[in-house]
């Protein structure tokens, strides 16, 4: 059977104006992306193996995404609402402080089914079907779902890090990946913990949501045996006492994207183009992914309208992906790297103790409101002021923010 994106095929409009766009994901990229386009008054079918489920994913909000989107903080929806972190070292190190703004945190079912309402509200059609094939050749766009195939006049591929729809470009190699597992867990909690590890590119979290805990673990992909995540995983479920009775195991993967794959991989052609994790857009750094998703199905939505698809690669560079590369290229150092005779990550949850201005910094990163690029500079104008704090808490150790539990492993700061 043969259909257009909703019905028979219409050739482009006046100057060049799409008419009919179908759109592979209905994941934040996918749904704002369509929702936004439906509003400009575009035929939009949104296609969705799943529709709204519950992907694997911390779920969490920062601040740049509420103040990009405050229906996501408005809404009635069930969300947790959270203002403390903790971060700690992999010698066992803590060091707990208050964001500079709140982490807003979903179940992803709530999230992507809240989208995709707000998607269909707006005029789209959501199908539940899963794409096979997407051809671009030609001009107009056909794609092979359930055994039908459907026609627009573009199509956005917004099917997430697995996506192997790839008209003329690559996809997402290995050294762009990250590896994740973990579990859904039925247990209250009202801070998020973050755990590094020694020389390990990745990260441990506990991410709470409205009636269960995201647990999990992150780590670049072929780097590290599944055992061994496994092993991470239970060492800290152990330690922080995490309730495991009625867990969920899950694992995905995550974009974790070089330099250089930001940089030059094709995300656009005449009658194509990708958003979200389908086009690496996640910050390798945090593996903060929903942010961007809804941010690159946004911009292409506007470059759609303009009536300017060439334009999209620009315009998401201009938003974020010149930020994203500049993460990339300091990622694995700070993971791996050392600073002042201690791993970096070690010595930051240190200094957070220790300097007040340190801790500032951090709780505005952590929160999502210090992009990287500034934050270099930002590092250096403050360095002093933090060995001044770190000298006088050593001189007087009842001066600094919160001295290190008793019973915590002491690295010495040298
Ligand atoms: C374990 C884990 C924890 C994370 N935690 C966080 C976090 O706390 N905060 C944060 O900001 N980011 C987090 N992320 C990243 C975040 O989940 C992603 O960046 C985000 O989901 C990307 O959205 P998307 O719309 O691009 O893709 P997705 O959300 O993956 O959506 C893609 C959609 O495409 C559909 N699909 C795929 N293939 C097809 C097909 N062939 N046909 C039809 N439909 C198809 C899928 O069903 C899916 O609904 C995490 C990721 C992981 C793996």
């Amino acid at each position: 059977m043969k259909s257009h994106a909703t019905e028979s095929h219409s050739p482009r409009g006046a100057a060049g104006r799409l008419s009919s766009i179908a759109i592979v994901g209905g994941g934040p990229a996918g749904a704002l992306c369509g929702e936004r386009l439906a509003r400009q008054g575009l035929r939009v079918t949104i296609f969705d193996e799943h529709l709204a489920w519950e992907k694997p994913c911390g779920g969490g909000l920062t601040h740049k995404a509420i103040e990009a989107y405050p229906f996501l903080l408005d809404s009635p929806h069930p969300k947790k609402i959270v203002r403390t972190a903790e971060l700690i070292s992999g010698g066992g190190h803590r060091a707990r402080f208050e964001m500079s703004h709140p982490i807003v945190i979903y179940s992803r079912k709530v999230l992507n089914g809240l989208l995709l309402d707000r998607a269909v509200a707006a005029g789209c059609s959501a199908v539940r079907t899963r794409v096979t094939r997407v051809d671009t050749g030609g001009g107009t766009v056909r794609l092979t779902a359930g055994g039908d195939e459907h026609c627009a006049d573009f199509v956005v591929l917004a099917a997430g890090a697995r996506n192997q729809l790839l008209p003329d470009t690559t996809a997402l190699g290995k050294m762009d990946l990250e590896v994740t597992l973990g579990y859904f867990v039925p247990a209250e909690e009202q801070i998020i913990k973050v755990k590094f590890l020694k020389q390990f590119e990745g990260y441990l979290w506990s991410f709470p949501r409205a009636d269960h805990l995201s647990v999990g673990i992150c780590a670049k992909m072929g780097q590290y045996s599944s055992q061994r995540l496994h092993r991470h995983l239970g060492d800290f479920v152990r330690e922080e006492k995490i309730p495991m009775e009625g867990a969920r195991f899950y694992s995905h993967v995550l974009p974790s994207p070089q330099e250089q794959t930001l940089r030059g991989r094709r995300i656009a052609g005449d009658n194509w183009a990708m958003a979200g994790d389908a086009a690496g857009c996640v910050d390798p750094i945090t593996g903060e992914g929903l942010y961007y998703a809804l941010r690159s199905g946004d911009i292409l939505a506007q470059a759609l309208t303009d009536g300017q698809p060439q334009a999209y690669p620009e315009r998401l560079r201009a938003a974020f992906s010149a930020d994203l590369e500049f993460a990339a290229k300091f990622a694995r150092k700070l993971f791996c790297g050392n600073f002042l005779g201690g791993a970096i990550t070690t010595r930051m949850v240190q200094l957070l103790n220790y300097s007040p201005a340190f801790c500032e910094l951090i709780r505005d990163v952590f929160s999502g409101s210090q992009n990287y690029r500034t934050l270099k500079r930002r590092l250096w104008n403050q360095f002093g002021i933090t060995a001044l704090e770190l000298a006088r808490s050593f001189l007087n150790p009842f001066s600094a923010v919160s001295a290190p539990r008793a019973s915590e492993p002491r690295e010495p700061l040298p």
